[in-house]
């Protein structure tokens, strides 16, 4: 069975924008198919009709343009009703039809309450489907490709590979962040996801470096600002509400006082970081002007979802942003995901 489906594990409750975001892309690129999807279920799976390749599915559809998608693997059609006293025979059957050698092997679920129950399962799993995989010669350290199963139930799977370069290079596409004792909020994490997932090694130790300046609107209690604290950044953190003491004490954070949609700081900064809780249109109209009137050079900001036509109208923002930064003639780039610490929220990056 060759692989035939594309599946997509999103937050449960975003499969209608997964949805969205996997037709654009096969669309544009002349793949066709279908949609199979349940609400709430995590995923998403795109039935191709169009007879392609892996390489052309690698080709077209790229992981990094992604939002709402967290992973992206290229399946087989799924294999139900594994005998309870021996799984390994018929999914060992189907790893030999994908023609590939793999550098490793992930057992995964669903981020649903159900797909938690099945984590011990697919712990127990996982040796001795490694050992199969060696006893085969199907493991090969410079693969190129993972292996993945993504188990529904203990009798249900899907099989299939993706390409360790257009992927995420994380288990069920979820960062696993320990919240820092002394960090002010939870929404710490966010800033934290976005700048370890959002930006390659290198752009971090370029581009958050010690002795830079921020402005953080909308910075209470303080969690972002803190993230940029621990990176040697000194911050302007602009809120009418209380900021954290020890935040404070620490000597690299000015509090203003002032309504975030008026401040303007007395000299450029290198990030401007923005958590208001404002209509989507108006944070992106908003960073855009920082940035072409040269007040911040880099940006990093949540464009809160509404409750309808999100995916809808986070293309409106994204087609704003490159078109104001376009006519300024600004060559930066934007990039945007729904994180994993993001609830109705996205995040994005302009570098
Ligand atoms: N990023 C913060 C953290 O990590 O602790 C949490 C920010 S909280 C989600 C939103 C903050 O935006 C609130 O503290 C609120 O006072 C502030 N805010 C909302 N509208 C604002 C405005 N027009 N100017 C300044 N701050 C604003």
């Amino acid at each position: 069975m060759p692989i035939v489906n594309i599946l997509l594990y999103c937050r449960p409750g975003f499969e209608k924008e997964c949805t969205s975001e996997i037709l654009a892309i096969t669309q544009n690129a002349n793949i066709y198919g279908f949609i199979k999807a349940k609400e709430n279920s995590g995923f998403v799976v795109f039935h191709c009709k169009t007879k392609v390749s892996l390489e052309q599915l690698n080709e077209a559809i790229l992981f990094k343009d992604f939002i709402f998608i967290r992973q992206c693997v290229f399946v087989t059609d799924i294999l139900k009703n594994l005998p309870t006293d021996d799984r390994i025979t018929p999914i060992l059957e189907l790893i030999k039809q994908l023609n590939l050698t793999f550098n490793d092997a992930w057992l995964e679920t669903p981020d649903t309450n159900e797909g938690k129950q099945l984590s011990s399962f697919c712990k127990k799993f996982s040796t001795p489907l490694l050992n199969t995989l060696k006893q085969n010669n199907l493991f090969n350290k410079k693969s190129q490709h993972r292996l993945h199963l993504f188990f529904l139930s203990s009798s249900a799977v899907y099989v299939g590979a993706s390409h360790i370069d257009n992927s995420s290079n994380l288990v069920m596409g979820i960062p696993r962040l320990k919240m820092p004792r002394s960090a002010p909020s939870r929404s710490t994490l966010k800033l934290d996801e976005a700048f370890k997932t959002m930006l390659n090694q290198q752009e971090q130790d370029t581009l958050l470096c010690n002795g830079m300046t921020a402005v953080d609107l909308g910075a209470c209690p303080g969690g972002w600002t803190w993230q940029l604290v621990q990176r040697g950044i000194k911050v302007f953190a602009i809120d009418n509400g209380p900021m954290n003491d020890e935040l404070m004490d620490s000597g690299m954070v000015e509090h203003v006082k002032a309504d975030g949609f008026k401040y303007s700081p007395d000299k450029t900064v290198d990030w401007l970081v923005c958590d208001m809780v404002e209509r989507p249109l108006h944070i992106s109209q908003l960073i855009s002007r920082w940035l072409v009137e040269g007040k911040c050079q880099y940006a990093a900001f949540n464009l809160k979802l509404p409750m309808k036509k999100r995916y809808d109208i986070i293309m409106q923002c994204k087609q704003n942003i490159e078109q104001n930064l376009m006519a300024a003639g600004l060559r930066k780039t934007l990039r945007i995901k729904h994180l994993y610490h993001d609830r109705e929220e996205i995040t994005c990056i302009i570098i």
